[in-house]
Formats: C-alpha cells, structure tokens, sequence
C-alpha cells in the first residue's frame, strides 16, 4: 500500500507532550545520563540516539517495515551484505547495476570467503536462483534503467531457500515497494532524493524479518557503522517534503522524456515511462512512479559534454535525486555505457524554465 505520507508529517506531532517543540530536537550527545541501573535507557552514542530513532520511525512509516539507519548507502548495503552472508555462503548480484556494490563484493566479500556471481539485469533469471544465500537486485537499475520481474524473482529466491535484497535507491519508497513486492531486505542510499538537497550522505535497511534486522542492528553496533545525529536530523528535515519533491521530480521527468525523444540532438533515450522502453511493461506493473531519472545519449562524447557544463540548468556533477537538476556522462566511472551517453536527474525546477534551458543548450551544439 502507498505510504501515507500526510499521517508521516504528524507521527511526531500526535505524540507530544504540551509545550514539547514541534519541530525534531538534534541531540548531539555521546554519553547519557546513567545513575545506577541502565535497563530499558539510552546508554552511548554507538548505540542509541532519540534523533536516529524518530528518523527511523518515519523511515518505518514509509517503509512499513522497520528500518535501520547508517551513514551512507554503501554503509546500509554493508550491513545488509554482512549481516546475511559467511564464509561459503553464495552471492548473486548484477553486473551491471550501481558500481561499488560490485566493488565491495569482489574486493572484500570474495576475500573472505563469499563466493560471487553476476548476471545482467536483463537476464538475471537465466540459469535459476538454486544454490543462492542472497541474490541482490537493482530496479532499475542505475545507470542503464534495466527492471528486473521481483515478485517473480523474489518468489523464485524464497522457494530456493535463498533471501533476496533490493536495492531501492532510485525509485524511493513512494516509487516502488520491494518489500510488498516479495523482497526480504530493501537497501537505499538516502544521499540521493530521500534527503534531496545535496547536502548529506546516509542510507537505510528495511526488513519485515526480525532475525535479520537484529544482525543488522548488531552489524551496526560492532562496526561503528553510525551516523552522525546531525546527519540523521537534516535527513529527517529532507523526508518532510520528499512527497511534493518526488511529484514535481517524476512529473517533469516524463515530460521532459517525451520532448527530448522528439530532439534531433538525442541519438538515443531511455526512460521506463515512456511507452516505447524496455522497462515500461515492467514498471507499469511493479511501481507507482516512472522515477525521476533518464539517460539521454548524443552523437559523441564532445557534444555530451559540452551540454552538460554548458546548461544553465544542470549541475555537472555525480549524485542524483537532488533539487537541483544534474547530469553526468557514465562512461567517466568505467560504467558499461557509451561515451555520450549521460544520466540525467530532474530535479525540482519549474519544468518549462528547465526545458527551456535544456533545449537551447541542446539547439546549439
Ligand atoms: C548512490 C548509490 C548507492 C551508494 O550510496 P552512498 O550514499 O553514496 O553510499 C547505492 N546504490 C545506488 C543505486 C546508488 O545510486
């Protein structure tokens, strides 16, 4: 079901004494208060924080699923991955989804014993999930905007015995719902629209199955992996108006989408909403929402470049699911893409300014 993000607003509200504050305290503390006996109190930074709490109730809420908070996405991925794997156990994930996901499995996850896979998103079920301790997906996948079927796979996985993670990072919760979908674990890097104003990293696992969330939780304990409460209080800040963001975010995408596939400038488009993708059949099944992300590709990397740093309107940057709009060609991290190829973030600019700008900057180059 679609989380009901005006009861989110009012979660803290509803719940205050008279004369509390309205708005999330920041508590920046490492110690507590503790005379005597600690049961059932906050005891250290490491391991509780009211500000970390309420974000994880709204996070919660938007999941309906517990969630756990970590500094980065890469640090939810960890303590997903950690908390689920040993030595010999088996890792499934896609070749072609957000880049150091591999790099963790390959350089340090394999080391110690992990044994890893990876399959494309466009054919991750060829070959069956048999075998299989966790298989980590991406949908869509970032950058290529590939969709995976996860009720299918994430039915596929459960019946082999094995769990499946998903990471959610590019749709969010109000886009797409893995955890209804099937999915064991959702994984998201809160850096990107959950926060949405550039100015902070910080991801989150969400799980129904409470003997995992208890690994993760513990991961998170032991290794340190923790973020910052003033972190935990602008994402909190952030998810106040993610709602209105998204909206605005997904609406323009579309438009933009269908005006840039009409451009003699755009060789190449791919967005999932667009009636003609790859993706469209599967993301009109499994999310509410097109996303606010599309790749265009021109006819060379010199044209793709100067667009991007030329557009008044595109932050030439990495990162995405910001205000502001940004662009950036894949192909500068080694992605599998061709060299003109650029991702593009929509931002939160009024969409006929922002297509102003991006059309006479493309008329010209
Ligand atoms: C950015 C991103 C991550 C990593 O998140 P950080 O917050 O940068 O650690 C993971 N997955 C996807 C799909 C991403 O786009």
């Amino acid at each position: 079901m679609a989380p009901k993000t005006g009861e989110m607003l009012h979660l803290r509200g509803n719940a205050l004494n008279a004369g509390e504050p309205v708005a999330l305290p920041l508590t920046q503390s490492s110690m507590y208060h503790l005379p005597g006996v600690t049961e059932g109190l906050a005891t250290y930074g490491r391991v509780d924080n009211p500000t970390w709490e309420h974000l994880e109730h709204v996070l919660a809420h938007l999941e309906d699923a517990p969630c756990l908070i970590f500094p980065s996405g890469m640090g939810a991925i960890s303590a997903a991955l950690f908390a689920t794997l040993k030595a010999g156990s088996r890792l499934l994930i896609p070749s072609d989804g957000y880049y150091v996901t591999r790099v963790l499995a390959d350089q340090f996850l394999s080391g110690l014993g992990v044994s890893v896979t990876e399959r494309p998103t466009t054919t991750f079920t060829e070959g069956g999930f048999d075998g299989f301790d966790v298989v980590f997906v991406e949908s869509p996948s970032n950058p290529g905007l590939d969709m995976m079927d996860l009720p299918a796979i994430a039915a596929s996985v459960r019946a082999a015995g094995g769990i499946t993670v998903a990471d959610n990072t590019t749709l969010t919760p109000l886009g797409q719902r893995p955890l209804d979908l099937g999915v064991d674990v959702v994984v998201a890097s809160d850096t990107k629209a959950m926060g949405g104003h550039s100015d902070l990293l910080m991801g989150h696992v969400a799980s129904r199955n409470a003997q995992i969330m208890e690994q993760v939780e513990d991961w998170r304990r032991v290794s340190g992996a923790i973020p910052g409460p003033y972190e935990a209080w602008l994402l909190h800040r952030g998810l106040e108006t993610l709602d209105v963001r998204f909206d605005r975010m997904c609406t323009s995408a579309l438009v933009l989408a269908e005006r840039l596939a009409e451009h003699h400038a755009v060789k190449h488009i791919r967005y999932p909403g667009l009636p003609g993708d790859p993706s469209h059949t599967l993301a009109k099944a499994q999310t509410t929402r097109f996303g606010f992300l599309l790749s265009i590709t021109l006819e060379t990397e010199d044209k793709a470049e100067t667009f991007i740093n030329s557009c008044p309107m595109l932050r030439p940057a990495t990162s995405f699911g910001g205000v502001h709009s940004s662009a950036e060609r894949r192909a500068r991290w080694g992605d599998d893409v061709d060299p003109a190829f650029i991702r593009l973030s929509v931002g939160c600019e009024p969409v006929e300014e922002l297509w102003q700008s991006i059309e006479t900057s493309l008329n010209v180059l």
